[in-house]
């Protein structure tokens, strides 16, 4: 059998991190098994969707890296064809018209409520053999219906979940077609996954409701039945539904905030998802690894210390044209424009190692390219008269000095010597006028990848 799954966002809002999982785990499964992984935006409710919310689904996939093998489809392109399917459905007996008016429903709705039944729509449509149906009321758009078995049980084996029944006798004839004739959501997707010949749904466990009634529907079409892997949901840090209180919610805004598409990846790879004790893999591994036995049917909790983790591991292993690029994008908000450079390499190459976030790892060498604010605690602190002496002793020195990170050392540590101070009463007042504060790496390094003369000049703005 061909693997064929889909991931079938509705376009109201961005994508967010549930969604991205249900996408990356439907693209892994499919790459997993030489399948097909299909984009279908499912933009039928006209009211709640926007275009601006297709591209951000767009625009997200395609920053995680997520690409798909047919597609984008859009449902509102296909609305004649789920009329055609419904037209034959009508003729099939398999839906019918349905002439309720919204009165009756409520009216009937209040009665089942008072009589502590769970509302539902009674069949009275519904055609039967030897059931007599009343005559169409004059004027009255009828809906369609589909025509639920009323015995016997819907059942599947949920990959993630396990076995799920449901008595058809819980189930009323679901409106398929509205009374201006436009289909409705469960409808398309079942003509959807139907067309598409979807092997594998794996979706939000949202949608556990939605599957006994497009399962019966895919039957009276029949269609082939595809296997249902329903994820459980992802809460947040707090133990709470993810929601917009937990800031990120779409997945550009971790662009946004610093990190790199391949620790996202990582990271959502693994929420609620194992694979022994692995932490950290690459897409290529995790499509090697993947597999829906190991997804867990417990909802997963969003950690973003960990996520912190894989990033910091992630931008350690990034080559350095990527991280140059990003580097470069995050320092413009900064008023600071640099192209990619033996400097800029050489700066980042520095802080790399400390860094957990792209942002972090701007504003860290963002010094280099501009004058930094100096921190004025530091100031008061390390740029004493004492150090000003050393300073100008220092400098001198500096102007005919061998430019290597090794002479710079050693120059400094012959002030010291000559001064007969420790090193950092040389090392904290030089890292406050080169840097603006009191921590850097190594100071010589520093010293040397900012260069003879920018090095010579904030030194001598604290002398004069
Ligand atoms: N469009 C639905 C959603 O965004 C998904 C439907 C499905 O996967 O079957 O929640």
């Amino acid at each position: 059998m061909q693997v064929r799954t889909r991931f079938a966002p509705s376009p109201t809002g961005f994508l967010h991190i549930g969604g991205a999982r249900t996408a990356l785990f439907s693209w892994a499964y499919a790459k997993r098994h030489q399948g097909q992984f299909i984009l279908r935006v499912e933009d039928t409710d006209v009211a709640r969707s926007t275009p601006e919310a297709v591209q951000a689904i767009l625009d997200g996939m395609h920053w995680l890296g997520l690409s798909y093998d047919e597609g984008p489809y859009y449902q509102m392109q296909r609305m004649e064809h789920y009329k055609t399917i419904i037209q034959k459905m009508l003729a099939d007996g398999t839906a019918y018209l349905c002439y309720c008016s919204k009165e009756e429903l409520d009216a009937l709705r209040e009665q089942q409520m008072q009589q502590g039944i769970k509302p539902r729509y009674d069949g009275r449509w519904r055609p039967e053999v030897d059931k007599h149906l009343p005559m169409p009321p004059a004027g009255v758009p009828p809906v369609v219906r589909f025509k639920n078995p009323d015995t016997g049980v819907v059942a599947w084996d949920d990959l993630v979940k396990g076995r799920i029944e449901i008595a058809n006798a819980e189930l009323d004839d679901l409106i398929i077609a509205r009374a201006d004739g436009t289909p409705t959501y469960n409808f398309c997707v079942v003509v959807d996954d139907w067309d598409m010949q979807i092997s594998h749904v794996i979706r939000g466990d949202d949608h556990v409701n939605n599957t006994p009634r497009q399962i019966n529907m895919l039957k009276a079409l029949g269609a082939n039945i595809p296997q249902y892997a329903h994820l459980s949901m992802i809460l947040g840090d707090d133990g709470q539904k993810l929601s917009k209180r937990h800031g990120a919610v779409s997945v550009m805004q971790y662009d946004e905030e610093g990190y790199l598409p391949e620790a996202v990846l990582n990271y959502l790879a693994r929420l609620g998802w194992s694979h022994g004790d692995e932490e950290v893999f690459s897409m290529q591994q995790f499509c090697e690894w993947f597999d829906l036995d190991h997804i867990t049917p417990s909802a997963a909790q969003f950690n973003t210390e960990k996520l912190n983790w894989l990033n910091a591991h992630y931008i350690k292993a990034c080559p350095m044209d990527k991280l140059m690029a990003e580097t470069s994008k995050r320092l413009q908000p900064l008023n600071i424009y640099v192209e990619a450079s033996s400097q800029l390499a050489a700066a980042i190459q520095l802080y790399r190692e400390r860094a957990n976030n792209l942002n972090q790892l701007a504003q860290d060498v963002a010094f280099f390219f501009a004058q930094p604010q100096p921190n004025s605690a530091d100031v008061e602190k390390h740029i004493t008269p004492e150090a000003i002496s050393v300073m100008t002793t220092f400098v001198a020195k500096l102007s005919h000095l061998d430019w290597a990170v090794e002479a710079i050392h050693a120059v400094m540590n012959e002030v010291v010597t000559e001064q007969q101070i420790k090193f950092p009463k040389l090392a904290m007042p030089l890292r406050v006028m080169l840097t603006g504060g009191a921590q850097s790496p190594s100071i010589d390094q520093v010293m040397y990848i900012l260069g003879r003369e920018v090095a010579i000049q904030r030194i001598n703005a604290y002398l004069s």
